[in-house]
């Protein structure tokens, strides 16, 4: 059984500045996600887990920033 290498490869998110998100310190990462088409600036087709886990991150923060308690 040939599995499909691609099906198995999660989908990074990208930031503003055109970095994945769960590797914004490596701009080659990010050049090479882009090219091979792993990663998206629609955060909602992410599946990456540490992507995930820093929109996540993200959009508590930007709700605390509108709205302090
Ligand atoms: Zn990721």
């Amino acid at each position: 059984m040939i599995k499909d290498k691609r099906q198995k490869r999660d989908l990074h998110a990208l930031d503003e500045n055109g970095m994945v998100l769960c590797n914004s310190r490596d701009k080659e990462a990010a050049h090479r996600a882009e090219a091979e088409g792993i990663a998206t600036e629609d955060w909602a087709a992410v599946t990456c887990r540490k992507c995930l886990e820093l929109i996540y991150k993200h959009n508590k923060a930007l709700q605390e920033r509108k709205d302090p308690s």
